[in-house]
């Protein structure tokens, strides 16, 4: 895909790409080598979303790396389950199969030994504070810490207590080692942070192997540099990390140790990405799943029909910076219609019928008209559709008494069926309730699409299916799940529901091609829109699609 920041021959970077130039243009790296290292906790998202795209980018765009390196040091939420998940989600939006796989898991000996590293350089002791202590001695934003008590222990001492802790000898929570760095630090993360602590925990890789596990500020630094990558890429929240990230590389005396860069998240407004609120609307079972096509997870993107492109693309129009800015979701829509608009074809589909009869053609007669994939695209070439004397069109179609400006079919109005002939509305029948059931039209044979007739115009042009030919199917479309007057979230951590979210139409003609359809196949249909063939629900004589997107946008790009 173009980048869309080329205006008037000029490339416009961000500003990790103009560090990166940077760095290579002094030789500081000979490669770019960047990761996406998710904890294994959950789902990934859109926000996730914008950083894989980031590091795999910036690893083509340079003729680097980038790993996949799954955050695993914290055992109590970690579960196989997402591992798989995360796997398929980074492969489907980047459309590489990683070979390697990598897990922080792994280094637990290496970490092990870079602390014992640093106890024998003087730069780590075992203490003994518990939590509550360890806060008191911690110090404020204003007011200095104190030093720990055992910050004096010999280096022989802790390097026994540190073995022992290792051992299982001590219980869970009564030691940890901490790096001895700074209590007067203006930055609370220097002070004397906790960088080992004993915890028996299952471990989804290691098993029983471990009863100490690394903390996150000491374990990254040394994952990036094992791994060789040169630019940690992450988010705001960990600038005030970075000292505590360089000191762990200097201390344990890497060399050309990673650098850290951080940006800012994306967030979309009015749309729910927190973990803990979208496992209670599964819980809950409001959602079906974590796949809900109503959730921007990116299986749930997926399965709603979003595409890589479209995903990359609108990462690329909402950029790469350190400020706080906040996306919207219009603008995710307009990307995949962007991304479909030629790509695919434009199909016939009826989602709320009528019958309409045409009272002048052969009874039992079928024609095929052939009909263009794609008008805008002829690459997508043709296909024959069948057409017939009786049909479905839309009910909002036919109107007994149309209001001003109504050009379609309405008693003594003529309109030109897409892609065949022009029909006369003659007359109309309805049920014991005035509700109308079929529309009774006349045709005329000379008004055959692409015939050239020029004898006379319509106004209108509305779209039908062939009525013993079309395939029944279920059509789903989709309004925000949040309520966005009220925003999103409650007070009490609840989310503001809109009751609209989903409206399911079970009584659905589509042309007779679409029952060959796939599960993520989409389709243009005519006049109402992207659609996806789910990918749960869909089977072949009983087809589900979920509206990816409508064709009216309100979002314009600037
Ligand atoms: P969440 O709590 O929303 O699930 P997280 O930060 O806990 O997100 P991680 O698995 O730790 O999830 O994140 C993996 C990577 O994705 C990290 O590098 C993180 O900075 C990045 N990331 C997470 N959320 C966003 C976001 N909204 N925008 C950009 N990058 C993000
Ligand atoms: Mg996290």
């Amino acid at each position: 895909m173009d980048n869309v920041s080329e205006k008037n021959g000029v490339v416009s970077k961000n500003f990790i790409e103009s560090i990166i130039e940077k760095d290579l243009d002094e030789g500081l790296y000979s490669e770019v080598v960047t990761r996406f290292p998710p904890e294994p906790n959950g789902y990934l998202h859109i926000g996730h979303a914008k950083s894989i795209l980031l590091n795999a980018g910036l690893a083509k765009k340079y003729g680097g790396k980038w790993n996949l390196r799954f955050d695993d040091t914290n055992p109590t939420k970690e579960r196989t389950e997402f591992v798989e998940s995360i796997i398929e989600d980074v492969e489907w939006l980047t459309g590489e199969k990683k070979e390697e796989i990598f897990y922080a898991s792994n280094y637990f000996q290496q970490m092990y030994e870079a602390a014992v590293k640093l106890i024998q350089k003087g730069k780590a002791f075992v203490c003994d504070l518990s939590p509550e202590e360890m806060r008191e001695y911690r110090g404020t934003l204003t007011e200095p810490g104190k030093n720990s008590p055992y910050r004096e222990r010999t280096i022989e001492e802790n390097l026994k207590l540190f073995e022992e802790m290792k051992e299982g000898k001590y219980p869970d929570g009564s030691k940890v080692l901490r790096a001895k760095i700074d209590m007067a630090s203006p930055n609370m993360n220097m002070r004397d942070p906790i960088i080992y602590r004993v915890a028996r925990m299952h471990h989804h890789n290691t098993g029983d192997k471990w009863c100490i596990y690394p903390m996150y500020d000491f374990a990254h630094p040394i994952e990036d540099a094992i791994e060789g990558v040169s630019h940690s890429i992450c988010t705001l929240e960990f600038e005030d990390h970075r000292p505590l990230y360089d000191w762990v590389l200097r201390e344990l005396e890497f060399e050309n140790p990673p650098k850290q860069i951080e940006f800012s998240k994306l967030y979309l407004t009015n749309v729910i990405t927190g973990k803990r609120y979208i496992k209670k609307l599964v819980e809950d079972k409001i959602v079906d799943g974590w796949d809900d096509p109503r959730l921007v997870s990116i299986a749930a993107l997926r399965r709603r029909g979003f595409t890589p492109d479209a995903i990359q693309l609108f990462m690329e129009l909402s950029g790469v910076s350190k400020s706080q800015a906040s996306s919207d979701y219009a603008m995710l829509e307009y990307c995949i219609r962007e991304d479909l608009k030629l790509k695919r074809s434009r199909m016939m589909a009826v989602l709320d019928p009528i019958k309409l009869v045409i009272t002048n053609y052969p009874e039992g007669q079928i024609e095929y008209l052939d009909v263009s994939n794609n008008q805008e695209n002829e690459e997508l070439g043709t296909r024959k559709i069948p057409f017939g004397r009786e049909l479905y069109i839309e009910r909002e179609d036919f109107m007994i008494e149309p209001p001003k400006k109504y050009f379609r079919l309405y008693p003594g109005n003529e309109v030109r069926l897409m892609n065949a002939y022009f029909v006369k509305c003659e007359e109309y029948i309805t049920d014991e309730n005035g509700k109308v059931t079929e529309v009774h039209c006349t045709y005329d044979p000379e008004t055959k699409c692409g015939s050239g007739f020029t004898g006379r115009k319509v106004k209108g042009t509305i779209h039908w299916v062939e009525a013993s030919t079309a395939k029944t199917a279920t059509v789903r479309l989709y309004e925000n799940i949040v309520d966005e007057e009220k925003g999103v979230y409650n007070e009490d951590g609840s989310v503001n529901l809109n009751p609209n979210s989903l409206q399911i139409l079970s009584n659905c003609y589509v042309e007779p091609e679409l029952a060959n359809a796939k599960a993520y196949d989409s389709f243009q249909f005519v006049r109402q829109g992207y659609f996806c063939v789910d990918a749960k629900d869909s089977v072949t004589d009983s087809l589900v699609f979920n509206r990816i997107v409508s064709l009216k946008s309100s979002y314009k790009p600037v």
